[in-house]
């Protein structure tokens, strides 16, 4: 049955092809999706499935309900874009100026209705259900995960799995990974209230631009000596705003950054450490500090049962020697919330190419993957539902 199912996925790649180039050329930012769903929607709509639309905003779901009684898989796939211009000399580059799938959500989207188009054909024989989440707004925080997941797309499921294609991995490729994958991500802001002054004064003031410096390199202290090595911590100052002239001292400054972490205890002291080592610098110079921590997406943990299924898959698809374990991934993403609420796994899918120039690393105006991509992250995601539903049958 699964290779009558990865017959029918092969047989419409050249149509997937095209959804995700047309998807390519229209794309849409983050909570402004508007067409990207209403594509989705109306193709599984056309694949006899039950479609839901607006789930926890911009989301769409579907039902395929198996032949026979069993659990349920949840296969998710997100479709934003991003806020960058496409220089890329293809056929398909954006025609929104200004927007661009520069993530390779166009073809998550693709390979994902490729599987439900697969699936419903041999549905009579799927012991169990399949619930497809394609999910809006995974680039901007709140992200879309945590509102869907709200608003039921995870009632009934058993296990969830999702798939990103990566353009520094070569096509024909899988990583997989137990545990601790991706990063959790999060912003602080540190807005440092001093005395502005003339520059060749500064004992008359009290230098927010000093106390600043202070503050961005002590924090590099946070991960070496507060947090145990093994769990991997960057703290890093991004943005240090305290536009002023050479020889005056500015009343404010704001300095800002970003907290990647894994597990909650190494994101609680990041976020402590970094409150006391601003407002100790300020106080003892005198200075009025304002700390704001916002919290991201939480780190993506997978369940090793589940990792390692997509490992055992993954070599059956495309060899024991194009299957590796992923690295820990300091980037985020919002697929975090599934996997917190249901055992699953997230895995990477290889999309570089140098012959087609799909080399450029991910939110780059050139980047690209390789189509392939879209077949392979199919299989894999056919292949898990048919091993977690109908293996023991
Ligand atoms: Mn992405």
């Amino acid at each position: 049955m699964k290779k009558i199912a990865f017959k029918e996925i092969e047989n419409i790649f050249e149509d997937l092809v095209h959804i995700r180039r047309d998807l390519h050329m229209y794309p849409e930012l983050s909570f402004e999706e508007q067409r990207t769903p209403a594509i989705i929607a109306n193709y599984l709509r056309e694949c006899g499935l039950e479609v839901k639309t607006e789930v926890g905003g911009r989301g769409v779901t579907a039902l395929l309900e198996g032949g026979k009684p069993g659990k349920t898989v949840a296969l998710r796939a997100d479709f934003d874009a991003l806020p960058i211009q496409d220089e890329k000399s293809v056929p398909y580059k954006s025609k929104i100026s200004g927007v661009m799938h520069a993530c390779g959500h166009d073809i998550h989207t693709a390979s994902l209705l490729g599987v439900a188009y697969a699936l419903s054909k041999v549905k009579e024989n799927l012991h169990g259900n399949v619930m497809f989440i394609h999910q809006f707004a995974e680039e901007v925080i709140p992200g879309g995960a945590k509102a869907m997941i709200d608003d039921g797309c995870l009632k009934n499921v058993d296990v969830v799995y999702g798939a990103h294609v990566l353009s520094n991995v070569p096509v024909g490729q899988i990583c997989y990974k137990e545990n601790y994958m991706m990063a959790a991500g999060d912003k602080f802001e540190i807005v440092i209230e001093g005395k502005g002054g003339h520059g060749s004064s500064p004992h008359l003031a009290i230098d927010p631009v000093l106390i600043g410096s202070q503050i961005v390199t002590n924090i590099q202290q946070i991960a070496a000596s507060r947090i145990n090595a093994t769990d991997p911590t960057v703290i890093t100052a991004c943005s240090f705003d305290g536009v002023s002239s050479y020889n005056i001292i500015p009343d404010k400054v704001t300095l800002s950054g970003t907290v990647r972490t894994f597990s909650e205890e190494a994101r609680e002291l990041a976020e402590k450490n970094i409150r006391k080592v601003a407002e100790m610098a300020c106080s003892s110079a005198g200075a009025i500090c304002e700390v704001i921590y916002e919290y991201g997406y939480p780190s993506v943990c997978n369940d090793s049962k589940e990792a390692l299924r997509i490992k055992r898959i993954g070599e059956e698809i495309v060899g024991k020697e194009n299957v590796s374990e992923s690295p820990l991934q300091m980037a985020m993403e919002d697929f975090s919330y599934y996997v917190k609420e249901r055992p699953g796994a997230f895995f990477n899918v290889g999309g570089m190419n140098s012959d087609i120039q799909a080399i450029f690393p991910h939110h780059h105006p050139k980047f690209d993957v390789d189509e392939q991509s879209i077949l392979i992250a199919g299989k894999m995601f056919i292949s898990l539902v048919f091993d977690y539903l109908n293996r023991s049958h």
